[in-house]
């Protein structure tokens, strides 16, 4: 190994002990810290933030990428090649930021994530309007240096799905939008009533039990991974070996904390099984959330929507779950899959959930495109739930404050899920081409063989692949919503008995 790429490694190890710090003060930020604690934490977070981004920018780093992406390039590695020549690219971007704006925008987060679940709790938008405007603000001035050339919205998109664009993005929707509307009112018109014997009481260290089961079930790796209570799930890694997942009990059912379960298990099956080489670098965790939430929502609706899922662990659930022991597969099955106009985008069925997301992905092309003022927000959000759902939010916490991703800075990341679902449907097809038909793998209890499958054919590769190479890799296709409806159509129309 050269002594350049021996400093390099020894740099990158330096930076990692200042984003493990971070990270951990981001896990204990949102699960335990006290509210008055909070100001303090969020303080601690902005200085070792700061400190990581100041290395990220400093010359002896340029220094060395320069050598290694110039002289000493060809002897290097693949996978070295990727990260040196990503880490390039990385740092002529940040140093473009200014570091007193960067330290403005992480101190802005901080601050907007708590005004959000003020407002969130006290349903009051204008408590979280001015750190919104101020966010949007700071992120178009930070996108202004990284990303001149192009159009904020698509900037954005592409920090989240490098390579897609709003103009793809428009084309893949439409074509889904297009069959989703008439489908979605065929299926509401048959009657589904809400079973009443799904509400209940149910103790949170219960659901945690359910939680732990569905994890390990799917193939979460217990020394890697460890798991925590929050309002909003989410999943955090440190390295592949240190993966947290969150979740959120609701104590009337219980059925949406086991959904979170199995999505965030998802997410962290992914990062546990990237390339223990790429830990710490550019090319380690997962960067791409439409391939991201690809995995999360195969493991989500793809099987755990699936009955069969089901089928070698239902008689446990039934033995942690009080009341369950009176409800059948049948119904639990036809209860995790009732299509309906509902409020909350977590709790959509995965239907629905299409229209929340496009939904949304017009709402942040209203904000960084049409340049709508923040107080108009409310109003639009409420008006594109009526046309797409049919439905007005009785209030704000129950609208346009549910979802926590603006707070965090995080503009153009809602499109991800439902590129997602579009890459899952792909997915399935390439499943059973290679392993067999699905059905059956789940019901004899082989699930993970699919996580084998999912291992192998992507999380190793953690970024070190583009989304649309990965999809060409693995389907041997270029990214179409077609396989997706096809899926709607043939599960939904022997779910419902109806001709889709
Ligand atoms: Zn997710």
């Amino acid at each position: 190994m050269s002594e350049k790429l021996k400093e390099l490694k020894q740099y990158i190890e330096n930076m990692n002990r200042y984003h493990h710090v971070v990270t951990l003060l981001q896990w204990d930020m949102y699960t335990t810290v006290p509210k008055e604690g909070y100001d303090r934490h969020a303080d601690a977070v902005a200085y070792f933030s700061t400190q990581q981004f100041q290395m990220s920018v400093d010359s002896k780093l340029g220094e060395l990428l320069e050598v290694l992406n110039g002289e000493e390039y060809n002897s290097l590695e693949d996978d070295w090649k990727f990260i040196v020549k990503r880490m390039k690219r990385d740092f002529e971007k940040n140093q473009k930021i200014p570091a007193k704006l960067y330290e403005e925008y992480v101190r802005a987060l901080s601050e907007s994530q708590r005004a959000w679940e003020e407002a969130k709790n006290a349903s009051d938008f204008n408590i979280f309007a001015p750190h919104l405007k101020k966010l949007i603000g700071l992120v178009e001035e930070v996108t202004g240096y990284t990303d001149p050339e192009k159009e904020i919205y698509d900037a954005l998109l592409n920090q989240y799905e490098e390579g897609m664009d709003s103009a793809t993005i428009d084309r893949i929707f439409e074509e889904l939008k297009q069959e989703l509307i008439p489908m979605i009112q065929k299926i509401i018109a048959v009657k589904q009533p809400a079973n009443p014997k799904f509400q209940g009481d149910f103790d949170p260290d219960i659901q945690e039990k359910v939680q732990k089961l569905l994890l390990e079930y799917i193939g979460f790796r217990w020394s890697r991974g460890a798991v925590g209570r929050t309002e909003h799930p989410f999943t955090l890694n440190f390295t592949s070996k240190d993966v947290r997942v969150t979740n959120h009990y609701h104590k009337e059912n219980a059925i949406s904390a086991m959904f979170s379960a199995i999505h965030e298990g998802g997410h962290g099956i992914f990062e546990q099984n990237v390339k223990e080489e790429f830990d710490g670098t550019v090319a380690g965790s997962c960067g791409y959330m439409g391939i991201h939430e690809s995995q999360s929502r195969f493991y989500e609706n793809i099987m755990g929507r699936n009955r069969n899922f089901w089928v070698p662990i239902y008689e446990e659930i039934q033995k942690l779950l009080p009341g369950y022991e009176n409800i059948s597969l049948e119904e639990f099955y036809h209860e995790i899959n009732r299509v309906e106009n509902s409020l909350i985008r977590v709790e959509a069925d995965e239907l629905t959930y299409c229209q929340h997301i496009i939904l949304r992905y017009e709402m942040e092309k209203a904000i960084f495109r049409d340049h709508l003022p923040v107080e108009e927000l409310p109003a639009l959000w409420n008006k594109k739930m009526q046309e797409y759902l049919q439905i007005t939010p009785p209030n704000d916490a129950a609208g346009i404050l549910q979802d926590m991703h603006w707070s965090g800075g995080s503009f153009g990341y809602f499109p991800s899920y439902l590129l997602g679902s579009i890459y899952d449907g792909m997915l399935l097809e390439q499943v059973e081409k290679e392993l067999g038909d699905l059905d059956l793998i789940l019901k004899e209890g082989r699930i993970l063989e699919v996580t084998k499958w999912l291992n192998e054919k992507i999380h190793v590769y953690g970024s070190s692949r583009l989304p649309k190479d990965t999809i060409w890799e693995v389907c041997g296709k270029e990214v179409s919503a077609k396989p997706l409806i096809r899926y709607f159509k043939e599960k939904y129309s022997s779910l419902y008995g109806i001709e889709l």
